[in-house]
């Protein structure tokens, strides 16, 4: 309370620091316990304004001991690795106790006994400054409970209506939990026979789907349940353009695992974001796709431990190939390169030819590019709740960059962009050309992906259309001379659209609920 005195009266905000010194220029600590000074003998108040991108919490979070401990820890982790194979107990638990320490620096709040951080957005709308300093990481406990739930369904029996459904893109993925997905995702492996052909262990898949799981963080949008929708849309396409028996086994594996892997460790803020604040990333990876060279690192850093290698019984050949492939892969999902790929893939379709290693390395990178964003060509009512989550991220990333003071991206500016605005440039310019040009290899998609895509722009240029009319109307309303005819159409528009809404909404209500269930052998539906 002396300290929320003091910041009053001296009118500071709720981040600024406050200093107090005594007659003779020393720092001295603001308490109840505070001598009376004099006129003679004043006390100096001194405010030290905050800024946002106040490097103090940064000191505060990041000196200390944990960036040293960590070079050494993977060091050590590594020269035991080398001469023992296996990771022993003890390192898992001093990692542990790192990860540990390293959750407790990154969030701030525990700070807030300092008077340094309280929470802005009590009662206001704006985000809380430190959002980028918040763990984004999954707790321990929550990565455990996961694990030892996809551990006991992991030998389910699941049922050939599932096998199926999961071949289409129509499937729901809101539908599961997180453990549930990491089943799913076994699947895939499984009936694409990646675990007879390349001698896959059980438990080194699941170890690795697990490690997987662990190292997409919790933000809106590039979360594991992304990762497991592109994934997914990845093993429909398979299916769907029977890639089996056109392209070997290898590049199926390096598809279905760039997939699963492309995302990894994704903080929620796009290359722009990491280009302009200079961060960590942006400097390691010289502003050339920074992300994407992360999550490829990620993916192969999961893959160094031997426990969790899927590729571990691959001869070197092998490894070689599928890692070249990937990293291929990974780096292709960045939009900055999208017209370079497409322009590439568009020169060579007349030709293409499923034996040229070009081709099919340009076709490879089409079809995890088209399934990266290939929400809108699901069914609507699972592919609106996605556009949420972008949105929410987009506009977590242009309000941390107002509150930086960095330039803003125009498209997730929460004062610009509306959720049909935001699509129908996107879909129109973006997804369509892309899909179509896939399409024109493999003409059956046309009904599958094309199709709904098409339904989705009508939508959302439908949306937009009676957004502006709104727009207009609220201006004329507001101008008092509003007839009656035109509220009537108002009111028959805003109705029709209500209703629209209503049965979207009702679709979802009735929708079945589908769930593995540990103590059936096989797919339970609950309402
Ligand atoms: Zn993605």
């Amino acid at each position: 309370t002396c300290v929320y005195l003091f910041r009053s009266a001296a009118e500071a905000g709720p981040h600024d620091i406050l200093k107090l010194y005594n007659p003779q220029g020393s720092i001295i600590n603001i308490s109840p316990h505070l001598e009376p000074n004099t006129p003679n003998s004043c006390y100096k108040l001194e405010v030290v304004a905050a800024d946002c991108n106040s490097e103090a919490l940064d000191i505060l979070c990041y000196s200390g001991e944990h960036y040293v401990l960590c070079p050494r820890l993977q060091g050590l982790e590594k020269k035991i690795l080398i001469e023992a194979v296996e990771t022993p107990a003890i390192v898992y638990e001093m990692k542990r106790q790192v990860e540990s320490f390293r959750e407790k620096l990154e969030s701030v709040e525990h700070l807030s006994w300092l008077g340094l951080f309280k929470e802005l957005s009590e009662g206001t709308n704006k985000p809380s400054p430190f959002y980028h300093k918040k763990t984004l990481r999954k707790t321990r406990e929550e990565c455990e409970h996961v694990r030892e739930k996809f551990l006991q369904m992991s030998t389910l029996e699941i049922s050939e209506e599932v096998r199926q459904y999961l071949k289409t893109p129509t499937f729901d993925n809101w539908q599961w939990e997180d453990a549930e997905i990491m089943v799913l995702l076994q699947v895939m492996y499984t009936d694409l026979d990646f675990i007879a052909t390349f001698n896959i262990e059980p438990e080194v898949l699941q170890q690795f789907l697990y490690e997987v799981y662990k190292r997409y963080n919790n933000i809106p949008f590039h979360n594991f349940r992304h990762c497991f929708c592109v994934t997914q849309m990845m093993y429909g396409l398979i299916w769907l353009t029977d890639l089996k028996s056109k392209i070997d086994s290898i590049d199926l594996l390096t598809l279905l695992t760039s997939a699963v892997c492309h995302d990894l460790d994704h903080t929620g803020y796009n290359n722009a974001y990491q280009i302009n604040a200079r961060t960590e990333l942006a400097l390691r990876y010289n502003d050339i796709s920074p992300l994407e060279n992360h999550h490829c690192a990620v993916a192969f850093d999961i893959l160094e431990k031997n426990e969790n290698n899927i590729f571990r019984n691959l001869t070197g050949d092998q490894y070689k190939r599928i890692r070249e492939g990937i990293i291929k892969c990974i780096l292709a999902t960045d939009m900055t390169r999208h017209n370079e790929i497409l322009n590439r893939f568009k020169s060579i379709l007349p030709v293409f030819d499923f034996s040229n290693k070009d081709h099919k390395d340009v076709l490879m990178m089409i079809m995890i590019k088209v399934s990266d964003i290939s929400n809108e060509a699901r069914p609507m009512d699972v592919a609106e709740p996605w556009l949420d989550c972008l949105l929410q991220e987009f506009y977590n990333q242009s309000d941390m960059e107002k509150l930086e003071g960095l330039p803003v991206t125009p498209f997730m500016d929460r004062d610009k962009v509306t959720k049909p605005s935001s699509q129908t440039g996107f879909i129109g310019f973006v997804l369509l050309p892309l899909f179509i040009e896939l399409a024109n290899l493999f003409p059956c998609l046309e009904q599958h992906i094309i199709d709904p895509v098409r339904k989705a722009l009508d939508y959302y240029t439908e949306m937009e259309k009676a957004l502006d009319r709104e727009k207009v109307n609220r201006a004329q309303t507001t101008c008092g001379n509003m007839d009656k005819h035109k509220f009537s159409t108002i009111l028959n528009y805003t109705v029709s659209f209500a209703i629209n809404v209503y049965h979207c909404k009702n679709d979802k209500i009735s929708r079945k609920r589908r769930t593995l269930s540990s103590d059936k052998n096989s797919v339970k539906v609950r309402r």
